[in-house]
């Protein structure tokens, strides 16, 4: 090992700075979509089965929510721009700008070039939970999705159900493409209502026992139109473990809220990212 310098403490104690500061972001009108959001409809429930997942639609300009019906559990969350897949969410730019976990007021990003708003985060019943005394908190944008190709590196095992397979098996399902097509579109999620942090000894992911009961829910304002999937995770309430059978698991609700006409006057959908493209040539 390395010697460290006479100067490591004082390398040590310089004071960090945000890497994105985000005073510049727009701001998304929370209280027009609120308004909006009084007089919506309902238009459309999907249940998604435990160790399952299933497909949904919200058109620009919806809400929908997503809920915990019957007991804890973890919901891995992907979306894309309904017309044009290869335009999906960026968990890892959603964490560069909003941090580790997001919560009411932040937004899920999408991937290059276009890097803009997909939808809004207008309801978190669990935003009470703050950051707790390991350095949990809820939703996060750090872990990839359960799959079952670490869950082999790690245990030899094969096993089929976990959130990577189950959003192939529901893209695949309602895309009508083959698995290994569908498997292409599958990226890196939003851990909804998942409890997630870093030990600060070693700096390793950790999950916790979800704070989630039923009735909680987390609702987003889709800022373009929508292509989710949304997976029951087979680690329950993540309490101990995932990657098998063992945990009880709980089904997830996701419903889809449309405002009536002229409620959002005044909103418009989000441009594509500025950046005109020349890299430098
Ligand atoms: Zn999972």
């Amino acid at each position: 090992m390395n010697q460290a310098p006479a100067d490591a403490d004082a390398r040590r104690a310089v004071a960090p700075v945000i890497c994105y500061p985000v005073d510049t972001l727009p701001r998304p009108d929370l209280a027009l979509y609120a308004a909006a959001r009084e007089g919506a409809e309902k238009v459309a429930e999907v249940v998604v089965p435990p160790r399952e997942a299933a497909c949904f639609r919200a058109g620009a300009g919806e809400f929908f929510r997503i809920s915990s019906i019957e007991g804890p559990q973890v919901g891995d969350l992907n979306l894309w721009n309904a017309d044009d897949l290869s335009e999906r969410f960026y968990s890892g730019k959603t964490r560069a700008l909003h941090g580790t976990h997001v919560t009411r007021g932040e937004r899920l990003w999408s991937s290059f070039p276009h890097l803009r708003p997909m939808a809004t985060i207008v309801a978190d019943t669990l935003e009470w939970y703050g950051i707790d005394a390991f350095g949990g908190s809820v939703h996060d944008v750090i872990g990839t999705r359960c799959d079952p190709y670490t869950g082999n590196l790690l245990s030899g095992v094969q096993y089929h159900h976990c959130c990577h397979s189950n959003l192939t098996r529901a893209v695949a399902d309602e895309l009508g493409v083959t698995l290994a097509e569908a498997e292409g579109h599958v990226h890196d999620v939003l851990n909804v209502f998942m409890c997630t942090g870093f030990t600060r000894d070693t700096g390793q992911y950790f999950m916790k026992a979800s704070p989630v009961r039923p009735g909680d829910h987390l609702e987003f304002f889709a800022e373009i139109d929508l292509l989710g999937a949304l997976s029951a995770c087979p680690g329950g309430d993540c309490s101990a473990e995932h990657t098998s059978d063992a945990a009880p698991c709980h089904p997830l609700m996701v419903e889809v809220f449309r405002p009536v006409d002229g409620a959002l006057r005044g909103w418009q959908g989000p441009a594509r990212n500025g950046y005109e493209g020349g890299h430098g040539r």
